[in-house]
């Protein structure tokens, strides 16, 4: 190992890689610490291995559907336990593919932690070695919060959900963001009796108000209770071994797990970002500017840990950013503003550019196209769901300014529609383009006449 680098990157997950792989791609000599495993949260127990429970956990649907098409077989049977097992094993797999995508880029990967002890310079903690370096760059991503109450440490996070030994009977799942959400759907299509207790009015604060009432009554729908305007009080653990949990509400209940799902905060407990003057923000992120510097010029830091947008894709971008900007004199700056995104919740959704809100507060008129409809594979069924297409529209220049999707395939659809919206495209854009049929998609292409028009943020009858 030497000791000098260009840059050092503590965190090898999705920016930190790929701001190593592009930056050593550049001619800089790089290394990379990570305490965990390659990958980061996104691969290691994030986005891949929620996505792979997402998809076991639809099978049940399917099952009942496939009755309406005429299959029949016997009664199907999940089994936990060979679940994790293959999820272990491709998580495994995409561990070494990152190993040998950074040995490919010439990279130098460190097996330890890495803690900044000034401007330009970094000391492993296990193997109490000090590494300088030119730059550094931060990306030590976040990790689950858990509030304090009396008996929280009974339950888990997202990171134990991928590790559970058994499944439980009954799940608490505490939260109202994607990942709670998406953890309810993944535990209800599981089998196991599911309650989300969210102690706001509705779930999926941010996302637009006909997403959060469709997801709700569709979720409750297949089964999961969602108990809105409560929190936990306190957790007991009690003889059968299950957790008592007291609510705000005065009611006790016992679930096999609790699951907290109450928001992430960045890594930054010991890192030593004090030893460089690296200011934070008020979230105790890392403050930085659009090239994603920090307060300390050899500082930099992309990802989470900036509490930027908490995206695998926008980290990348941070991470991508960051090399061309420093290491190939190609100032870059990462647009935040339209960033297509997919909840994988049960039904899921898709979404683009502004809320309903958020466009009404900030044009004075807009125009609101709403699409409902049963899906094809359903109509064969009495399944009651529905989709739901949302188009919002600059009344002004007819720029569409929000695509809001929810239903089967709405995150791959909204890969597609963020191109259009991301190159500025107005609804005559839209109309234009033929549609393919038959497909839910093409709903997209052949919204007519507005559902309503807001002016001023108010609604015209
Ligand atoms: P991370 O990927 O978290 O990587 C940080 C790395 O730094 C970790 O490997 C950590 O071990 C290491 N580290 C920390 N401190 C040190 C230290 N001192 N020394 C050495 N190493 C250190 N995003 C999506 O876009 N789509 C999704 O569907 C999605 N689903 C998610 C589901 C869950 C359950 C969770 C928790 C997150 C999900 N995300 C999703 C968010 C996504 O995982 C993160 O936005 C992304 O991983 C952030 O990348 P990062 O590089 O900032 O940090």
């Amino acid at each position: 190992m030497s000791s000098h680098y260009d840059l050092v990157v503590i965190g090898a997950g999705s920016g930190g890689v790929r701001a190593a792989r592009m930056a050593s791609t550049y001619g800089a000599k790089v290394a990379i610490i990570e305490e965990y495993r390659l990958g980061g949260t996104c691969v290691i127990r994030g986005c891949v291995p929620k996505k792979l429970f997402v998809l076991a956990s639809r099978f049940p649907e399917q099952f009942d559907v496939a009755q309406s098409f005429g299959w029949s077989f016997g009664e199907p049977k999940f089994d936990w336990a060979t679940l994790l097992a293959n999820k272990n094993k491709e998580i495994d797999r995409l561990e070494n593919i990152y190993g040998n995508i950074l040995d490919g880029a010439k990279v130098e990967t460190i097996r330890d932690r890495g803690v900044v002890t000034g401007p330009n310079s970094v000391r492993l903690a296990k193997a109490q070695q000090e590494l300088t370096a030119d730059r550094i760059l931060v990306a030590t991503g976040g990790r689950p919060f858990v509030p304090n109450i009396p008996g929280a440490e009974m339950g888990i996070t997202s990171n134990e959900a991928f590790h559970l030994e058994k499944l439980p009977k009954r799940i608490l799942v505490n939260g109202g963001g994607y990942i709670a959400v998406e953890f309810a759907g993944i535990f209800a299509g599981l089998g196991v009796e599911t309650t989300l207790l969210y102690r706001g009015d509705q779930i999926l604060r941010g996302f637009d108000a006909d997403v959060r009432e469709i997801v709700a009554e569709q979720m409750k729908a297949r089964g999961v209770e969602i108990k809105l305007n409560s929190e936990i009080t306190r957790m007991d653990r009690c003889a059968s071994g299950n957790i008592d949990v007291s609510f705000s509400t005065d009611e006790v209940v016992d679930f096999g797990e609790v699951m907290f799902a109450t928001g992430r905060v960045p890594n930054i407990e010991g890192l030593g970002l004090e030893k460089a003057d690296v200011n934070l923000n008020a979230g105790r992120a890392i403050h930085v500017d659009a090239y994603s510097q920090t307060s300390c010029p050899s500082v930099y830091a992309v990802g989470d840990i900036t509490n930027r947008v908490a995206l695998t894709p926008v980290a990348i971008r941070e991470g991508a950013a960051f090399a061309e900007t420093v290491y190939n004199n190609n100032p870059t700056a990462v647009d935040h503003s339209i960033i297509p995104t997919a909840v994988f919740s049960e039904p899921e959704i898709g979404t683009v550019g502004l809320t309903e809100h958020d466009a009404g507060s900030s044009h004075a008129k807009i125009n609101v196209y709403i699409s409902t409809f049963r899906p094809m594979q359903n109509t064969l069924t009495a399944r009651p769901e529905k989709m739901m297409f949302k188009l919002i529209t600059d009344g002004e220049t007819d720029k569409v300014l929000g695509v809001h999707i929810v239903g089967p395939t709405s995150g791959e659809m909204i890969q597609m529609v963020g191109i259009a919206v991301s190159m500025g495209a107005t609804k005559a854009d839209f109309d234009r383009t033929i549609a393919v049929h038959p497909t839910a998609a093409e709903e997209l292409v052949t919204l007519k006449s507005p559902t309503y028009q807001l002016e001023n943020g108010i609604r015209l009858a």
